[in-house]
């Protein structure tokens, strides 16, 4: 997942995921900077600690780089340590594999998500609220493989929609109908809702809704 707005700040503290989605961008970004020497293996960066105090953003992406399974706990306990010196400060984590997490006492700036590209994910966003205690749950839908249906959006407090970006062969492409059926949805409980730029071609720029929860500061 991207930086989506100047006030969400990606630090990427830890750096590496052995999922092995097809679209990863961090994989590649990896394989052109050399960041890390194996992608596969997740690294915590501890000096990036201190970055978590900053108060020139609202809200910090922490797993742009990783997925949230992928981390150890002892990595999650330091992080946690600096959430709640800044409580104003909001934390996004996701993941794609809640089923392999177990989080029960987080701290309540922390806003656990899960991705979800088609029909067949879906149940993972009752596995994410079984898995995780939180106070905040988001979506990500991103990229989207077919129309996901009906969706269970209880005590889901931001969604946000996009596509696959970049000139892969076979590359996902969300339609219309698909990304109205989840915005219709997330309408339906005021959830507020964040259509990635990405999307920009599919939809026309009148019919972009880019919405933030109040915590992130708008
Ligand atoms: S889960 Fe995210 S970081 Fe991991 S391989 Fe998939 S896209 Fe890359």
């Amino acid at each position: 997942m991207q930086c989506i707005k100047d006030s969400i700040k990606n630090i990427n503290i830890v750096i590496g995921c052995d999922i092995g989605c097809t679209y990863c961008y961090a994989r590649m970004n990896n394989a052109r900077f050399h960041t890390t020497d194996d992608f596969n293996i997740p690294i915590f960066f501890e000096n990036k600690l201190k970055m978590l105090d900053n108060k020139k953003h609202t809200a910090y992406l922490l797993t742009g780089q990783s997925d949230l399974s992928g981390w150890k706990q002892e990595w999650l306990d330091k992080v946690y340590e600096k959430m709640k010196e800044n409580q104003d400060t909001q934390y996004i984590f996701l993941t794609k594999r809640p089923d392999k997490i177990k989080l029960t006492d987080t701290p309540d700036n922390g806003w656990f998500g899960v991705t979800v590209t088609s029909s067949k994910e879906k149940g993972k966003i009752d596995i994410l609220r079984k898995n995780i205690k939180a106070k905040h749950y988001h979506i990500t839908f991103e990229p989207l493989f077919d129309d996901v249906g009906k969706l269970d959006l209880t005590d889901i407090s931001w969604v946000v929609i996009g596509t696959e970006t970049g000139n892969r062969k076979n590359k996902a492409v969300s339609k219309k109908e698909w990304i109205y059926n989840i915005y219709n949805q997330a309408k339906e409980k005021n959830i507020p809702v964040f259509m990635k730029e990405d999307l920009l071609g599919i939809l026309n720029e009148d019919e972009m809704i880019q919405e933030f929860p109040k915590e992130f500061g708008e």
